[in-house]
């Protein structure tokens, strides 16, 4: 079983801390004071930090959470140059073990070109990072619209009832987006009501699962690469 404890940072990031049975790891610590904190009222002691990108906004921690608890960081092999510190370099495909879970490595082009999730086999759990957000998706910085497509496709095969945890809480301006091109989506209409409510009260929209995301999410429901570039464009232009 897989223990996830969200772990808000900087303006609007996600990093989270998880746990099963004795392996601790940090997931995109985009700074290192709130994360030591978090560790320090949890009263527990990291071995890892899993990177999904180089993005500052994720990796800035990486240094001083080493420092301090002499973690073993792993993220793709192909952004090494620009991951602090990075030890262990992993590319699509691998496998590891997690306390009692097996994670898989799926890469996932489009935001960055060595950009990886992490999914969580026996408890069903994705962190997506910056490629798949709730209702959205990363901007590409790097990677191509067909890439992005691609990855998308990747995502979509998992069990519906995977629960998603992505970088940012960027879910409501996603939404609004999602329903200016979906307009007459029931399911978007609902949902929109229920992350209100969460963002008036402060609370993340995290998790969520693929199955909302497919009913929901605009860029889920593109049929080829052409209708995500136009999706993605509009997106950039909204
Ligand atoms: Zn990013």
């Amino acid at each position: 079983m897989l223990t996830v404890t969200l772990v808000p940072i900087l303006e609007d990031n996600y990093a989270y801390i998880i746990q099963s049975q004795d392996s601790i790891a940090i997931i995109d610590p985009g700074e290192s004071k709130a994360i030591i904190n978090a560790l320090e009222k949890l009263n527990i002691t990291p071995s890892f930090i899993l990177n999904t990108h180089h993005h500052w906004d994720h990796v800035n921690g990486n240094k001083q959470i080493k420092e301090k608890y002499n973690v073993e960081i792993i993220g793709p092999e192909s952004e090494r140059k620009s991951i602090p510190e990075l030890d262990t370099g992993l590319k699509n495909g691998d496998i590891f073990n997690f306390g009692d879970e097996t994670v898989e490595v799926i890469e996932t082009q489009g935001h960055t070109l060595g950009h990886i999730c992490f999914y969580f086999k026996n408890s069903k759990i994705l962190f997506s990072g910056d490629t798949l957000f709730s209702l959205g998706c990363g901007r590409l910085f790097e990677g191509t619209a067909e890439q992005s497509f691609n990855s998308f496709k990747k995502l979509k095969a998992l069990p519906d009832d995977t629960k998603i945890y992505c970088g940012h809480e960027y879910t409501l301006e996603n939404a609004e987006f999602c329903l200016s091109v979906d307009p007459d989506n029931q399911h978007l209409i609902k949902r929109i009501k229920e992350i209100e409510n969460l963002r008036t009260n402060n609370k993340p929209t995290l998790p969520v699962t693929l199955e909302q995301e497919k009913k929901t999410n605009i860029f889920l429901k593109a049929k080829n690469a052409e209708e995500f570039k136009k999706f993605r464009e509009l997106k950039d232009n909204f």
